[in-house]
């Protein structure tokens, strides 16, 4: 039986991109191929934030102890090695059980699956069939992918997902974040058109860019025009930077605006107003 590193499980209401409101299941799996030490910094500093909980790791005993961040990723603890022992390695049978407590009727109804990380088309393509096979996952229509964009899919995984979706109203998404230079990411290694192309072929696909000034803008158009030379048809957002409300609060209504001006679509971040972004949410 396949076996995946999980950092976080939990049941909430999506708050960013196309299901935007839904209840959802959100699998956080562990490891990624990128920091993004860049987001609420300064252009060209990177946030320590993570190194310095990580100095301190042995202070915290569980996921949900350890402190939120309001720079670098928001999502650190998912993918940095001196969290690996708070994310456990879990059967299939272990994620349906814990999946079926947390849904309100034991059972699939409504309920929208997000698959997210860190990266989870990183190292975990080859054991989801085994978890989107059990019987109890049979009622489950709509899956998300929230990824960063850059990570191939394997030719078996890529037939497997086309089977899956081949059933009756059933539904595949990626929620594409391409990291923006604001990431501390290098354009060259983020910003992968061809492999986002790819994932048209197998759902629907949407770009979905962090936003915290003017030149991030600028940023998205050329990483936007790039995936449109590249043939990618889908639909585009702008977000909000900010993993915690009083960064959030400061260029929400402007990115909106720079939505509404350049015909792009919004995004909020609802788990920050309603939750305040804590784990879990
Ligand atoms: S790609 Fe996502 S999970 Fe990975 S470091 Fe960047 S923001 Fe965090």
């Amino acid at each position: 039986m396949s076996k995946i590193k999980i950092a976080e499980l939990f049941y909430s209401i999506q708050g960013e991109g196309r299901y935007m409101g839904v209840p959802s299941v959100f699998l956080r799996t562990f490891g990624c191929n990128f920091k993004c030490s860049g987001f609420g910094m300064p252009r060209g500093e990177l946030s320590t934030e993570a190194e310095d909980i990580a100095e301190v790791v042995h202070m915290f005993s569980k996921y949900e102890e350890l402190p939120l961040v309001s720079t670098g990723c928001d999502s650190y603890a998912s993918w940095h090695p001196s969290f690996k022992d708070l994310s456990p390695m879990l059967t299939s049978d272990a994620i349906v059980d814990r999946i079926m407590e947390i849904i309100p009727f034991n059972e699939w109804r409504d309920e929208h699956l997000v698959i997210t990380g860190g990266e989870p088309l990183l190292g975990w393509q080859r054991a989801y069939p085994d978890l989107l096979e059990h019987d109890k996952m049979k009622g489950l229509k709509e899956i998300t992918f929230e990824t960063n964009g850059t990570q191939k899919l394997t030719e078996e995984f890529k037939s497997y997902l086309n089977m899956w979706a081949g059933r009756t109203d059933r539904e595949i998404t990626f929620s594409v974040s391409a990291k923006l230079p604001c990431s501390g990411e290098k354009w060259e290694d983020a910003i992968k058109p061809e492999i986002v192309c790819e994932y048209e072929e197998v759902g629907t696909a949407y770009l979905k860019f962090v936003i915290a000034t003017e030149q991030d803008f600028a940023d998205a158009e050329c990483a936007i025009a790039a995936y449109r030379k590249a043939g990618f048809k889908g639909h585009v957002y702008l977000m909000p930077v900010g993993g915690v409300e009083s960064v959030y609060a400061l260029n929400n209504r402007n990115v909106a605006d720079l939505a509404m001006k350049n015909g792009l679509r919004y995004s909020d971040r609802l788990q920050v107003p309603l939750f305040k972004n804590e784990w879990g949410t």
